[in-house]
């Protein structure tokens, strides 16, 4: 499994970071990243629960 951020749609709001900080980093720009790839299994579910709970929908996940 894959993640992406838009940073386009991205408002560095850090939500992603709260809930899942083994796979999300705002960078200098205030901005979301993913410092993991591919995403370890045991961090799949909390990957997701950031993606689902992000307010713009800037994070797409790709299955592998
Ligand atoms: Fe950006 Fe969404 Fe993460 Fe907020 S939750 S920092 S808008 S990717």
């Amino acid at each position: 499994m894959k993640a992406i951020v838009n940073k386009e749609l991205c408002e560095g709001c850090s939500i992603c970071v709260d809930v899942c900080p083994d796979v999300y980093e705002l960078d200098d720009n205030d901005q979301a990243y993913v410092k993991v790839d591919p995403i370890p299994d045991d961090i799949e579910a909390e990957c997701r629960d950031a993606a689902d709970q992000c307010p713009t929908q800037a994070i797409e996940i790709e299955e592998a």
